[in-house]
């Protein structure tokens, strides 16, 4: 169904009055859409409207400079990200350590499955803990190869590349790779992905906000984390909503410690996220790693949740809240994986390993000290 222009609504979000100005840009491109409803929302859009142009450039063009690649012409987007052409799965070398579903047909991960109801939470000796810290560091040295590269012009592929190349050279096989089937070594979320993203053809952009995520599995132990990286110079509310999400982080982690229900984090998480203006998501949640990829305890990110057990010394969990700009609510692009928000605006996200020790928390993924990698939080802190 095709809108008609007397229904065109402003491009703005939450601006949904009548549009008939279109952006001069986009006609010369191609682009189709990009009403505005004044000259006002269209310079107030601006560094969010200006990807666009961007996106078009980047695609295959045609005769008339652009034509999007979109597998799925009858679906509805939520926001201006498209997904583009993903490059075929990359492959790890037989000497390296592969789980359970990195051989199934449907990248089934048996072992998890097998103790899927339970909840209980595993204690890990002093060995098992050391497997961890060892997955753990080498994922943030992982993560680590993508701060120094990720920037404006590069693709989300040669992002996967990088954390593929780099999972390889230490011996670690990388966690996402065909798990339940999912074609890439790590997931990046620009933008209103919440989590998930499929790395692919597109560019990152001046003004875009990317996260990566990484987890690495080094000899059966896996070790999970991301940051959101802001690419090029980025707006002020988007800056904002990256730092608010490092601190709901922040602010969880340092709750961590024997006795503390694992139901706590949320309500500290929502409360700091709401303070700000912001929203915490609810489809995806922390959880249980080890030996599994994902495992209890479940660690949901918001305000009164019913989440089962309390911390022992021995526990190895992530906390990976999402927060949004507007609305919680998420849906999925067809590829069942792409997670957005259902507005269309911003959703950005951290995540660490951790271990609960005797007297608090380990962060088993956290930053090298002093090793000069760019990431934001560092200016800010
Ligand atoms: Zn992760
Ligand atoms: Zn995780």
């Amino acid at each position: 169904m095709s809108k008609s222009i007397a229904n065109r609504t402003c491009e703005t979000a939450g601006c949904n009055s009548p549009a008939n100005l279109q952006c001069p840009t986009c006609i010369k491109l191609g682009i189709p859409g990009s009403y505005f409803c004044s000259q006002e929302c269209f310079k107030g859009n601006w560094s969010i409207h200006k990807v666009l142009h961007k996106v078009g450039q980047n695609s295959n063009s045609s005769s008339n400079g652009y034509e999007p690649y979109n597998p799925w012409p009858d679906y509805v987007y939520t926001g201006q990200l498209r997904p583009h052409k993903i490059s075929p799965a990359r492959t790890v070398p037989d000497h390296i350590q592969r789980p359970d579903y990195a051989d199934h047909p449907e990248g089934i991960p048996l072992s998890e499955q097998s103790v899927k109801l339970s909840s209980h939470i595993k204690v890990l000796n002093e060995e098992e803990q050391e497997h961890m810290r060892v997955a753990c560091k080498l994922g943030r040295e992982v993560l680590d190869e993508v701060a120094s590269m990720i920037g404006v012009g590069v693709t989300t592929d040669e992002i996967d590349r990088i954390v593929h190349e780099a999972c390889i050279e230490r011996e670690c096989y990388p966690s996402p790779l065909n798990y339940y089937k999912y074609p890439k070594s790590c997931c990046t979320s620009i933008n209103e992905v919440i989590c998930h993203g499929i790395p692919d053809s597109r560019a990152l952009i001046d003004g875009d906000i990317c996260n990566v995520d990484v987890t690495v599995c080094h000899r059966g132990y896996h070790g999970d984390l991301n940051e959101t990286f802001l690419i090029g110079s980025v707006c002020i509310n988007a800056e904002k909503l990256v730092s608010v999400t490092w601190e709901c982080l922040e602010k969880a982690i340092n709750a961590v410690q024997p006795g503390e229900k694992y139901r706590e984090l949320g309500n500290i998480i929502q409360k700091h996220a709401q303070a700000n203006g912001f929203s915490v998501v609810r489809s995806y949640c922390g959880h249980g790693i080890h030996q599994l990829f994902h495992t209890s305890p479940g660690v949901p990110h918001y305000a009164k949740n019913k989440a089962v057990g309390v911390m022992k010394p021995g526990h190895t969990f992530t906390i990976e809240p999402m927060i949004s700009q507007g609305s919680w609510r998420d849906k999925c692009w067809p590829d069942n994986w792409t997670a957005v928000t259902v507005d269309g605006l911003l959703s950005a996200q951290f995540e660490q390993t951790l271990l609960v020790t005797d007297t608090g928390v380990e962060v088993l993924t956290k930053r090298l000290a002093n090793n000069g990698i760019p990431y934001f939080m560092d200016y800010m802190l």
